[in-house]
Protein backbone atom coordinates (compact mmCIF):
# COMPACT_ATOMS: atom_id res chain seq x y z
CA UNK A 1 0.00 0.00 0.00
CA UNK A 2 1.72 3.26 -0.59
CA UNK A 3 1.04 6.20 1.57
CA UNK A 4 0.50 9.76 1.82
CA UNK A 5 3.77 11.98 3.38
CA UNK A 6 4.08 15.33 3.83
CA UNK A 7 6.70 18.46 4.45
CA UNK A 8 4.33 20.98 6.81
CA UNK A 9 5.86 24.03 5.20
CA UNK A 10 3.58 23.03 2.26
CA UNK A 11 -0.01 23.23 2.45
CA UNK A 12 -1.10 20.44 0.17
CA UNK A 13 0.28 17.07 0.92
CA UNK A 14 2.65 15.04 -1.99
CA UNK A 15 1.78 11.31 -2.33
CA UNK A 16 4.96 8.99 -2.43
CA UNK A 17 5.23 5.28 -2.35
CA UNK A 18 7.42 3.63 0.46
CA UNK A 19 8.86 0.28 0.69
CA UNK A 20 6.51 -0.71 3.58
CA UNK A 21 2.86 -0.41 4.79
CA UNK A 22 1.28 1.86 7.14
CA UNK A 23 -1.05 -0.35 8.28
CA UNK A 24 0.40 -3.14 9.88
CA UNK A 25 4.06 -4.30 9.63
CA UNK A 26 5.06 -7.48 7.74
CA UNK A 27 6.80 -8.39 10.94
CA UNK A 28 3.78 -8.48 12.88
CA UNK A 29 2.64 -12.24 11.78
CA UNK A 30 -0.53 -13.63 13.01
CA UNK A 31 1.40 -16.56 14.57
CA UNK A 32 4.10 -13.69 16.39
CA UNK A 33 0.77 -12.40 17.96
CA UNK A 34 -0.56 -15.27 18.65
CA UNK A 35 2.67 -16.10 20.69
CA UNK A 36 2.63 -12.78 22.53
CA UNK A 37 -1.01 -12.65 23.66
CA UNK A 38 -0.25 -16.13 25.24
CA UNK A 39 1.67 -14.73 26.88
CA UNK A 40 -0.45 -12.32 28.90
CA UNK A 41 -0.83 -14.00 32.52
CA UNK A 42 -3.93 -16.39 33.08
CA UNK A 43 -6.55 -13.76 31.14
CA UNK A 44 -10.09 -14.49 31.28
CA UNK A 45 -11.74 -11.37 30.69
CA UNK A 46 -13.00 -9.94 27.68
CA UNK A 47 -10.84 -9.23 24.77
CA UNK A 48 -10.44 -5.32 23.25
CA UNK A 49 -9.46 -4.15 20.06
CA UNK A 50 -6.21 -2.13 19.58
CA UNK A 51 -5.90 -0.02 16.58
CA UNK A 52 -2.60 1.01 14.97
CA UNK A 53 -2.67 5.05 14.95
CA UNK A 54 -0.95 5.14 11.49
CA UNK A 55 -4.20 3.78 9.88
CA UNK A 56 -6.74 3.37 12.18
CA UNK A 57 -6.57 -0.82 11.10
CA UNK A 58 -6.90 -2.90 13.64
CA UNK A 59 -3.81 -4.93 15.24
CA UNK A 60 -4.98 -7.53 17.72
CA UNK A 61 -7.71 -8.36 20.02
CA UNK A 62 -6.08 -8.37 23.19
CA UNK A 63 -7.22 -10.01 25.96
CA UNK A 64 -8.33 -9.06 29.06
CA UNK A 65 -6.80 -10.04 32.85
CA UNK A 66 -9.85 -9.52 35.83
CA UNK A 67 -8.67 -9.04 39.09
CA UNK A 68 -8.95 -12.66 40.00
CA UNK A 69 -6.16 -13.11 36.99
CA UNK A 70 -3.83 -10.53 38.99
CA UNK A 71 -4.17 -12.63 41.73
CA UNK A 72 -2.88 -15.80 40.29
CA UNK A 73 -0.52 -14.13 38.34
CA UNK A 74 0.95 -12.66 41.60
CA UNK A 75 0.50 -16.13 43.68
CA UNK A 76 2.91 -17.76 40.38
CA UNK A 77 5.12 -14.55 40.80
CA UNK A 78 6.03 -15.10 44.44
CA UNK A 79 6.90 -18.68 43.69
CA UNK A 80 8.65 -18.41 41.13
CA UNK A 81 10.56 -15.58 43.08
CA UNK A 82 11.97 -17.29 45.97
CA UNK A 83 14.61 -19.27 43.03
CA UNK A 84 15.18 -16.68 41.60
CA UNK A 85 16.22 -14.81 44.52
CA UNK A 86 18.77 -17.51 45.36
CA UNK A 87 20.12 -17.41 42.59
CA UNK A 88 24.00 -15.12 42.52
CA UNK A 89 23.43 -11.61 41.30
CA UNK A 90 26.17 -12.08 38.95
CA UNK A 91 23.85 -14.65 37.37
CA UNK A 92 20.89 -12.58 37.56
CA UNK A 93 23.10 -9.77 35.47
CA UNK A 94 24.30 -12.24 33.19
CA UNK A 95 20.71 -12.59 32.09
CA UNK A 96 20.76 -8.81 31.02
CA UNK A 97 23.61 -8.84 29.21
CA UNK A 98 22.41 -11.47 26.84
CA UNK A 99 19.26 -9.73 27.17
CA UNK A 100 20.96 -6.50 25.56
CA UNK A 101 22.22 -8.56 22.61
CA UNK A 102 19.08 -9.91 22.08
CA UNK A 103 17.84 -6.77 22.04
CA UNK A 104 19.95 -5.33 18.97
CA UNK A 105 19.32 -8.64 17.06
CA UNK A 106 15.61 -8.02 17.10
CA UNK A 107 15.78 -4.32 17.15
CA UNK A 108 13.72 -4.03 13.37
CA UNK A 109 11.03 -6.18 14.96
CA UNK A 110 10.97 -4.35 18.20
CA UNK A 111 10.51 -0.91 16.17
CA UNK A 112 7.44 -2.24 14.21
CA UNK A 113 5.86 -2.83 17.38
CA UNK A 114 6.58 0.50 19.01
CA UNK A 115 5.54 1.96 16.17
CA UNK A 116 2.38 -0.12 14.89
CA UNK A 117 0.77 0.35 19.03
CA UNK A 118 2.32 4.46 19.27
CA UNK A 119 2.14 5.63 16.39
CA UNK A 120 5.64 7.38 16.78
CA UNK A 121 8.61 7.81 13.98
CA UNK A 122 10.88 5.22 13.70
CA UNK A 123 13.96 7.30 15.34
CA UNK A 124 11.86 7.44 18.21
CA UNK A 125 11.24 3.88 18.24
CA UNK A 126 15.10 3.06 17.53
CA UNK A 127 16.14 5.65 20.63
CA UNK A 128 13.92 3.08 23.57
CA UNK A 129 15.46 0.21 21.89
CA UNK A 130 19.17 2.16 22.48
CA UNK A 131 17.75 3.37 25.74
CA UNK A 132 17.09 -0.27 26.91
CA UNK A 133 20.34 -1.56 25.96
CA UNK A 134 22.13 0.83 28.11
CA UNK A 135 19.53 0.38 30.82
CA UNK A 136 20.78 -3.60 30.22
CA UNK A 137 24.28 -3.04 30.10
CA UNK A 138 24.43 0.02 32.78
CA UNK A 139 22.62 -2.33 35.87
CA UNK A 140 24.17 -5.86 34.89
CA UNK A 141 27.55 -4.06 35.31
CA UNK A 142 26.43 -2.10 38.58
CA UNK A 143 24.25 -4.50 40.13
CA UNK A 144 26.59 -7.21 42.24
CA UNK A 145 28.52 -3.83 43.68
CA UNK A 146 25.16 -2.61 44.67
CA UNK A 147 23.67 -5.52 46.11
CA UNK A 148 26.60 -7.53 47.80
CA UNK A 149 26.59 -7.02 51.17
CA UNK A 150 28.61 -3.35 52.39
CA UNK A 151 30.14 -2.86 55.22
CA UNK A 152 29.45 0.60 57.64
CA UNK A 153 31.90 2.09 60.39
CA UNK A 154 30.67 0.72 63.71
CA UNK A 155 29.54 2.59 66.67
CA UNK A 156 32.76 1.32 68.48
CA UNK A 157 35.85 0.89 65.92
CA UNK A 158 36.96 -2.83 66.14
CA UNK A 159 34.34 -4.33 68.33
CA UNK A 160 31.00 -3.41 66.39
CA UNK A 161 31.40 -4.75 63.12
CA UNK A 162 28.28 -3.70 60.58
CA UNK A 163 27.44 -4.91 57.66
CA UNK A 164 24.70 -3.72 55.16
CA UNK A 165 22.61 -6.46 53.27
CA UNK A 166 20.05 -5.62 50.33
CA UNK A 167 17.21 -7.81 50.12
CA UNK A 168 14.60 -7.73 47.23
CA UNK A 169 11.49 -6.43 48.51
CA UNK A 170 9.56 -9.74 46.82
CA UNK A 171 6.89 -8.60 44.20
CA UNK A 172 7.06 -5.29 42.63
CA UNK A 173 4.22 -3.82 41.03
CA UNK A 174 5.05 -1.97 37.75
CA UNK A 175 2.16 0.37 35.84
CA UNK A 176 2.89 1.79 32.84
CA UNK A 177 2.23 4.47 29.83
CA UNK A 178 1.96 3.88 26.04
CA UNK A 179 3.64 6.63 25.56
CA UNK A 180 7.40 5.11 25.98
CA UNK A 181 5.96 1.11 26.10
CA UNK A 182 9.96 -0.08 25.87
CA UNK A 183 11.76 2.57 28.07
CA UNK A 184 8.88 3.33 30.77
CA UNK A 185 8.07 -0.69 30.63
CA UNK A 186 11.19 -2.82 30.53
CA UNK A 187 12.92 0.11 31.46
CA UNK A 188 11.95 -0.07 34.97
CA UNK A 189 11.19 -3.89 35.16
CA UNK A 190 14.85 -4.40 34.82
CA UNK A 191 16.43 -3.15 37.83
CA UNK A 192 13.29 -4.61 39.54
CA UNK A 193 14.43 -8.13 38.36
CA UNK A 194 17.93 -7.54 38.98
CA UNK A 195 17.45 -6.85 42.44
CA UNK A 196 15.53 -10.32 43.00
CA UNK A 197 12.17 -9.16 42.96
CA UNK A 198 9.39 -11.23 40.80
CA UNK A 199 7.34 -8.02 39.12
CA UNK A 200 3.80 -7.84 37.99
CA UNK A 201 3.17 -5.15 35.32
CA UNK A 202 0.46 -4.00 33.90
CA UNK A 203 1.36 -2.40 30.47
CA UNK A 204 -1.54 0.13 29.14
CA UNK A 205 -4.07 -2.00 26.68
CA UNK A 206 -2.46 0.36 23.64
CA UNK A 207 1.27 -0.83 23.82
CA UNK A 208 1.37 -4.21 25.56
CA UNK A 209 2.33 -5.97 22.82
CA UNK A 210 5.63 -4.65 23.00
CA UNK A 211 6.26 -5.40 26.72
CA UNK A 212 4.82 -9.14 25.77
CA UNK A 213 7.64 -8.48 23.30
CA UNK A 214 10.32 -8.06 25.83
CA UNK A 215 8.92 -10.95 27.87
CA UNK A 216 9.88 -13.34 25.06
CA UNK A 217 13.22 -12.13 24.73
CA UNK A 218 13.96 -12.10 28.50
CA UNK A 219 12.92 -15.63 28.72
CA UNK A 220 15.24 -16.75 25.67
CA UNK A 221 17.73 -14.60 28.19
CA UNK A 222 17.25 -16.72 30.38
CA UNK A 223 15.08 -15.26 32.59
CA UNK A 224 13.27 -18.34 34.74
CA UNK A 225 9.45 -18.55 33.83
CA UNK A 226 6.90 -16.95 36.22
CA UNK A 227 8.93 -14.23 37.69
CA UNK A 228 8.05 -11.66 35.23
CA UNK A 229 4.16 -11.51 34.89
CA UNK A 230 2.29 -9.41 32.49
CA UNK A 231 -1.65 -8.52 33.13
CA UNK A 232 -3.33 -6.74 31.06
CA UNK A 233 -6.75 -4.55 31.86
CA UNK A 234 -8.31 -1.30 32.40
CA UNK A 235 -6.79 0.82 36.12
CA UNK A 236 -10.32 0.86 36.96
CA UNK A 237 -10.56 -2.69 36.48
CA UNK A 238 -7.89 -4.57 37.99
CA UNK A 239 -5.66 -1.45 39.85
CA UNK A 240 -6.43 -1.95 43.04
CA UNK A 241 -5.87 -5.79 43.00
CA UNK A 242 -2.14 -4.94 41.83
CA UNK A 243 -1.94 -2.49 44.46
CA UNK A 244 -3.21 -5.12 47.03
CA UNK A 245 -0.67 -7.95 45.95
CA UNK A 246 2.26 -5.41 45.59
CA UNK A 247 5.63 -5.43 48.18
CA UNK A 248 6.45 -1.82 46.19
CA UNK A 249 4.79 -0.10 43.18
CA UNK A 250 6.69 1.96 40.64
CA UNK A 251 3.98 3.77 38.70
CA UNK A 252 4.26 6.24 35.23
CA UNK A 253 1.30 8.29 33.93
CA UNK A 254 -0.70 11.02 34.69
CA UNK A 255 -0.82 12.97 37.88
CA UNK A 256 -4.23 12.37 38.15
CA UNK A 257 -3.52 8.61 38.69
CA UNK A 258 -0.31 9.14 40.39
CA UNK A 259 -1.82 10.69 43.28
CA UNK A 260 -4.62 7.88 43.37
CA UNK A 261 -1.84 5.66 43.50
CA UNK A 262 0.60 6.96 45.87
CA UNK A 263 -2.36 7.34 48.66
CA UNK A 264 -3.40 3.66 48.11
CA UNK A 265 0.00 2.67 48.44
CA UNK A 266 0.62 4.40 51.27
CA UNK A 267 -2.67 2.90 53.35
CA UNK A 268 -1.34 -0.55 52.43
CA UNK A 269 1.90 1.25 53.81
CA UNK A 270 3.90 -0.09 50.69
CA UNK A 271 6.85 2.09 49.10
CA UNK A 272 6.00 3.60 45.50
CA UNK A 273 7.68 5.78 42.77
CA UNK A 274 5.44 7.70 40.76
CA UNK A 275 6.81 9.06 37.64
CA UNK A 276 4.28 11.69 36.67
CA UNK A 277 3.64 14.67 34.21
CA UNK A 278 5.36 17.84 33.15
CA UNK A 279 5.44 21.37 31.63
CA UNK A 280 8.57 21.63 30.81
CA UNK A 281 10.21 24.67 30.04
CA UNK A 282 12.98 25.54 27.40
CA UNK A 283 15.33 28.26 27.83
CA UNK A 284 17.39 29.98 25.05
CA UNK A 285 19.63 32.56 26.83
CA UNK A 286 20.63 35.98 24.75
CA UNK A 287 24.51 33.93 24.32
CA UNK A 288 22.99 30.95 23.21
CA UNK A 289 24.73 29.49 19.89
CA UNK A 290 21.79 29.65 17.39
CA UNK A 291 22.14 26.69 15.40
CA UNK A 292 22.76 24.38 18.14
CA UNK A 293 19.60 26.23 19.72
CA UNK A 294 17.11 25.62 16.82
CA UNK A 295 17.79 21.77 16.30
CA UNK A 296 17.68 21.06 20.18
CA UNK A 297 14.53 23.12 20.50
CA UNK A 298 12.74 21.21 17.81
CA UNK A 299 13.23 17.97 18.97
CA UNK A 300 13.21 18.93 22.76
CA UNK A 301 9.11 19.82 21.70
CA UNK A 302 8.53 17.42 19.10
CA UNK A 303 10.26 13.92 19.95
CA UNK A 304 7.48 11.10 19.82
CA UNK A 305 5.06 13.89 18.88
CA UNK A 306 5.57 15.64 22.14
CA UNK A 307 4.40 12.31 23.53
CA UNK A 308 6.93 12.99 25.90
CA UNK A 309 7.03 13.38 29.58
CA UNK A 310 10.03 15.52 29.14
CA UNK A 311 9.16 17.69 26.29
CA UNK A 312 8.69 20.97 26.51
CA UNK A 313 5.97 22.82 26.01
CA UNK A 314 6.81 26.54 27.00
CA UNK A 315 9.98 28.18 25.64
CA UNK A 316 11.69 31.36 27.04
CA UNK A 317 13.59 33.25 24.09
CA UNK A 318 16.02 36.50 25.43
CA UNK A 319 14.39 39.51 23.78
CA UNK A 320 17.72 40.26 22.50
CA UNK A 321 17.66 37.24 19.97
CA UNK A 322 14.08 36.81 19.74
CA UNK A 323 14.05 38.26 16.28
CA UNK A 324 16.85 35.90 14.83
CA UNK A 325 15.57 32.89 16.79
CA UNK A 326 12.03 32.44 16.35
CA UNK A 327 11.73 32.45 12.46
CA UNK A 328 14.72 30.02 12.32
CA UNK A 329 12.60 27.71 14.61
CA UNK A 330 9.97 28.01 12.63
CA UNK A 331 11.36 27.44 9.71
CA UNK A 332 12.64 24.17 11.18
CA UNK A 333 9.28 22.91 12.32
CA UNK A 334 7.69 23.53 9.14
CA UNK A 335 10.43 21.66 7.23
CA UNK A 336 9.75 18.44 10.16
CA UNK A 337 8.52 15.32 8.06
CA UNK A 338 5.14 14.57 8.84
CA UNK A 339 3.75 10.83 8.30
CA UNK A 340 3.35 7.39 8.81
CA UNK A 341 5.89 4.69 7.66
CA UNK A 342 7.75 1.79 9.34
CA UNK A 343 11.26 3.70 8.92
CA UNK A 344 13.45 6.24 8.66
CA UNK A 345 11.57 9.02 6.25
CA UNK A 346 9.80 10.77 8.37
CA UNK A 347 11.05 12.53 11.39
CA UNK A 348 7.65 12.82 13.46
CA UNK A 349 4.63 10.38 13.69
CA UNK A 350 1.55 10.26 14.91
CA UNK A 351 -0.24 10.49 17.99
CA UNK A 352 -1.23 8.04 19.24
CA UNK A 353 -4.95 8.07 20.21
CA UNK A 354 -8.46 9.74 19.41
CA UNK A 355 -8.13 11.30 23.00
CA UNK A 356 -4.56 12.43 22.84
CA UNK A 357 -5.96 14.74 19.44
CA UNK A 358 -9.00 16.18 20.97
CA UNK A 359 -6.92 16.96 23.86
CA UNK A 360 -4.56 18.55 21.52
CA UNK A 361 -6.80 19.90 19.39
CA UNK A 362 -9.35 21.77 22.10
CA UNK A 363 -6.03 23.25 23.63
CA UNK A 364 -4.72 24.62 20.44
CA UNK A 365 -8.40 26.13 19.64
CA UNK A 366 -9.06 27.68 22.94
CA UNK A 367 -5.85 29.60 22.66
CA UNK A 368 -6.26 30.16 19.30
CA UNK A 369 -9.89 31.57 20.64
CA UNK A 370 -8.52 33.76 23.35
CA UNK A 371 -5.88 35.35 20.78
CA UNK A 372 -3.08 33.67 20.38
CA UNK A 373 -0.57 33.63 17.44
CA UNK A 374 -0.19 30.60 15.30
CA UNK A 375 3.50 30.49 13.44
CA UNK A 376 3.65 26.81 12.82
CA UNK A 377 1.28 24.19 12.25
CA UNK A 378 -2.27 24.65 14.15
CA UNK A 379 -4.57 21.82 12.48
CA UNK A 380 -4.76 17.83 12.35
CA UNK A 381 -3.85 16.30 9.82
CA UNK A 382 -6.64 13.26 8.51
CA UNK A 383 -4.84 12.81 5.14
CA UNK A 384 -2.10 11.13 6.74
CA UNK A 385 -3.66 9.22 9.53
CA UNK A 386 -6.74 9.44 12.46
CA UNK A 387 -4.61 11.09 14.47
CA UNK A 388 -2.09 12.64 13.08
CA UNK A 389 -1.45 16.82 14.34
CA UNK A 390 1.31 19.04 13.00
CA UNK A 391 3.88 20.36 15.21
CA UNK A 392 2.43 23.65 16.22
CA UNK A 393 4.25 26.96 18.05
CA UNK A 394 2.33 29.33 19.59
CA UNK A 395 3.16 32.70 20.44
CA UNK A 396 1.14 35.55 22.49
CA UNK A 397 -0.34 32.50 24.57
CA UNK A 398 -1.32 34.11 27.89
CA UNK A 399 -2.55 32.91 31.67
CA UNK A 400 -6.08 32.52 31.05
CA UNK A 401 -5.64 29.43 28.35
CA UNK A 402 -5.35 26.17 28.88
CA UNK A 403 -1.96 25.55 27.37
CA UNK A 404 -0.25 28.15 29.66
CA UNK A 405 0.08 26.09 32.45
CA UNK A 406 -1.68 22.34 31.79
CA UNK A 407 0.13 19.76 30.37
CA UNK A 408 -0.92 19.29 26.17
CA UNK A 409 1.22 16.32 25.87
CA UNK A 410 1.35 16.73 22.15
CA UNK A 411 3.53 18.66 19.55
CA UNK A 412 2.08 21.73 20.78
CA UNK A 413 4.93 24.82 22.22
CA UNK A 414 3.90 28.01 23.05
CA UNK A 415 6.84 30.84 22.97
CA UNK A 416 7.39 33.85 25.57
CA UNK A 417 9.87 36.25 25.68
CA UNK A 418 12.09 37.44 28.41
CA UNK A 419 14.89 40.29 29.24
CA UNK A 420 16.80 38.85 32.08
CA UNK A 421 17.72 35.60 32.97
CA UNK A 422 15.56 36.39 36.53
CA UNK A 423 12.41 36.80 34.62
CA UNK A 424 12.72 33.63 32.51
CA UNK A 425 13.84 31.64 35.61
CA UNK A 426 10.74 32.66 37.64
CA UNK A 427 8.23 32.01 34.25
CA UNK A 428 10.04 28.93 34.09
CA UNK A 429 9.39 27.44 38.21
CA UNK A 430 5.88 29.26 37.99
CA UNK A 431 4.16 25.90 38.01
CA UNK A 432 3.16 22.66 39.95
CA UNK A 433 5.53 20.77 37.95
CA UNK A 434 9.00 19.67 38.26
CA UNK A 435 10.42 16.97 35.69
CA UNK A 436 12.56 18.38 32.74
CA UNK A 437 14.54 21.73 31.89
CA UNK A 438 16.55 22.55 28.63
CA UNK A 439 18.64 25.95 28.78
CA UNK A 440 20.73 26.80 26.03
CA UNK A 441 23.78 28.91 26.64
CA UNK A 442 27.27 29.39 25.12
CA UNK A 443 28.95 29.89 28.64
CA UNK A 444 29.35 27.07 30.77
CA UNK A 445 28.90 29.05 33.82
CA UNK A 446 26.04 30.74 33.30
CA UNK A 447 24.40 27.84 31.69
CA UNK A 448 25.06 25.41 34.71
CA UNK A 449 24.03 28.82 37.14
CA UNK A 450 20.85 29.08 35.59
CA UNK A 451 20.36 25.25 35.70
CA UNK A 452 20.83 25.10 39.27
CA UNK A 453 17.84 27.49 39.81
CA UNK A 454 15.39 25.77 38.08
CA UNK A 455 13.70 23.44 40.25
CA UNK A 456 12.96 20.46 37.73
CA UNK A 457 14.36 16.89 38.76
CA UNK A 458 16.57 17.11 35.89
CA UNK A 459 18.06 20.13 33.83
CA UNK A 460 19.93 19.77 30.29
CA UNK A 461 22.19 22.25 29.44
CA UNK A 462 22.81 22.43 25.79
CA UNK A 463 20.50 19.68 25.07
CA UNK A 464 17.21 19.10 24.52
CA UNK A 465 16.25 15.81 27.20
CA UNK A 466 18.26 12.90 26.03
CA UNK A 467 22.00 14.35 27.79
CA UNK A 468 20.31 13.51 31.46
CA UNK A 469 18.52 10.87 30.79
CA UNK A 470 20.73 9.08 28.83
CA UNK A 471 22.83 9.52 31.80
CA UNK A 472 21.88 6.54 33.42
CA UNK A 473 24.36 6.57 36.82
CA UNK A 474 22.65 9.79 37.50
CA UNK A 475 19.00 9.82 39.04
CA UNK A 476 15.47 10.53 36.60
CA UNK A 477 12.41 11.93 37.93
CA UNK A 478 10.54 14.57 39.31
CA UNK A 479 9.37 17.46 41.65
CA UNK A 480 6.51 19.16 42.88
CA UNK A 481 3.16 17.75 40.93
CA UNK A 482 5.44 15.44 38.40
CA UNK A 483 6.21 12.99 41.01
CA UNK A 484 8.23 10.55 44.03
CA UNK A 485 11.48 9.14 43.84
CA UNK A 486 13.32 8.32 40.84
CA UNK A 487 14.58 5.93 38.41
CA UNK A 488 17.97 5.10 37.28
CA UNK A 489 21.33 5.70 38.98
CA UNK A 490 22.00 3.45 42.05
CA UNK A 491 18.57 4.41 43.91
CA UNK A 492 16.53 3.08 40.82
CA UNK A 493 17.82 -0.19 41.85
CA UNK A 494 18.44 -0.16 45.35
CA UNK A 495 14.69 1.31 45.61
CA UNK A 496 13.19 -2.16 44.96
CA UNK A 497 15.15 -3.90 47.89
CA UNK A 498 14.83 -3.68 51.46
CA UNK A 499 18.35 -2.56 53.57
CA UNK A 500 19.09 -4.63 56.33
CA UNK A 501 21.61 -3.50 58.99
CA UNK A 502 23.52 -6.48 60.61
CA UNK A 503 25.84 -5.23 63.77
CA UNK A 504 27.70 -7.54 64.91
CA UNK A 505 29.39 -7.10 68.28
CA UNK A 506 32.80 -8.22 69.81
CA UNK A 507 34.08 -9.18 73.09
CA UNK A 508 32.18 -6.96 75.38
CA UNK A 509 28.43 -6.00 75.55
CA UNK A 510 27.11 -2.29 75.46
CA UNK A 511 26.43 -1.62 78.66
CA UNK A 512 28.26 -1.03 81.92
CA UNK A 513 31.36 -3.12 81.77
CA UNK A 514 31.42 -5.41 85.14
CA UNK A 515 32.13 -3.05 88.32
CA UNK A 516 31.52 0.00 86.54
CA UNK A 517 28.41 1.69 88.00
CA UNK A 518 25.88 3.87 85.56
CA UNK A 519 27.02 7.48 86.57
CA UNK A 520 30.53 5.91 85.66
CA UNK A 521 29.77 4.37 82.35
CA UNK A 522 27.90 7.96 81.26
CA UNK A 523 31.46 9.92 81.81
CA UNK A 524 33.49 7.33 79.92
CA UNK A 525 30.78 7.40 76.54
CA UNK A 526 31.00 11.37 77.05
CA UNK A 527 34.92 11.34 76.82
CA UNK A 528 34.73 8.71 74.23
CA UNK A 529 32.38 10.45 71.65
CA UNK A 530 34.29 13.78 72.40
CA UNK A 531 37.52 11.62 71.16
CA UNK A 532 36.22 10.74 68.47
CA UNK A 533 34.75 13.99 67.57
CA UNK A 534 38.46 15.61 68.13
CA UNK A 535 39.79 12.81 65.62
CA UNK A 536 37.85 13.99 63.06
CA UNK A 537 35.64 10.76 62.94
CA UNK A 538 32.49 10.91 60.89
P1 LIG B 1 -2.52 7.39 32.87
O1 LIG B 1 -2.23 7.80 34.26
O2 LIG B 1 -3.90 7.54 32.37
O3 LIG B 1 -2.14 5.86 32.64
C1 LIG B 1 -0.83 5.34 32.88
C2 LIG B 1 -0.96 3.85 33.22
O4 LIG B 1 -1.62 3.74 34.47
C3 LIG B 1 -1.82 3.04 32.25
O5 LIG B 1 -1.28 1.73 32.16
C4 LIG B 1 -3.17 3.00 32.93
O6 LIG B 1 -3.96 1.90 32.55
C5 LIG B 1 -2.74 2.90 34.37
N1 LIG B 1 -3.71 3.38 35.36
C6 LIG B 1 -4.45 4.51 35.32
N2 LIG B 1 -5.19 4.59 36.44
C7 LIG B 1 -4.88 3.52 37.21
C8 LIG B 1 -5.32 3.03 38.49
N3 LIG B 1 -6.23 3.66 39.21
N4 LIG B 1 -4.76 1.89 38.96
C9 LIG B 1 -3.84 1.22 38.26
N5 LIG B 1 -3.42 1.61 37.04
C10 LIG B 1 -3.93 2.74 36.53
O7 LIG B 1 -1.49 8.19 31.98
P2 LIG B 1 -1.43 8.22 30.41
O8 LIG B 1 -2.36 9.25 29.92
O9 LIG B 1 -1.56 6.85 29.88
O10 LIG B 1 0.08 8.69 30.18
C11 LIG B 1 0.40 10.00 29.90
C12 LIG B 1 0.82 10.72 31.15
O11 LIG B 1 1.95 10.04 31.71
C13 LIG B 1 1.29 12.13 30.89
O12 LIG B 1 0.81 12.96 31.92
C14 LIG B 1 2.79 12.04 30.97
O13 LIG B 1 3.44 13.23 31.31
C15 LIG B 1 2.97 10.98 32.00
N6 LIG B 1 4.27 10.34 31.87
C16 LIG B 1 5.23 10.59 32.80
C17 LIG B 1 6.49 10.04 32.68
C18 LIG B 1 7.59 10.28 33.68
O14 LIG B 1 8.57 9.54 33.68
N7 LIG B 1 7.48 11.29 34.51
C19 LIG B 1 6.76 9.23 31.59
C20 LIG B 1 5.76 9.00 30.66
C21 LIG B 1 4.51 9.55 30.81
Amino acid sequence: MGQTTTNVSSSSSSTRSLGRTAGRPASLTTSLLDRLTALISNPSGQAVKIIAPFSGEAIVELPQCTADDVLSAASEAREAQLDWARMDVRSRAGVFLRLHDLVFANSETLMDLIQAENGKARRDAFLEVADIANTCRYYARKAPGLLDPNSRRGLIPMLTSVTELHHPKGLVTIISPWNYPLSLGAGDTIPALLAGNAVIQKPDNQTALTTLFMLELMTQAGLPAGVWQVVTGRGSAIGDTLLDVADYVMFTGSTESGRHIAAEAGRRLVDCSAELGGKNPVLILDDANLDRAVEGAVRACFSSSGQLCISGERMYVADAIWDRFVPRFVDAVKALRIGGSYDFEHNMGSLTSESQLRTVETHVEDAVSKGAKVLAGGKARPDLGPFFYEPTVLSDVEESMTCFAEETFGPVVSLYRFKTDDEAIAAANDTTYGLNSSVWSSSPTRGRAVAARLKTGTVNVNEAYAAAWGSIDAPMGGMGASGIGRRHGEGGLLKYTESQTVAYQRMMNLAPPLGLGDEAFAKVMSAALKVMKKAGLS
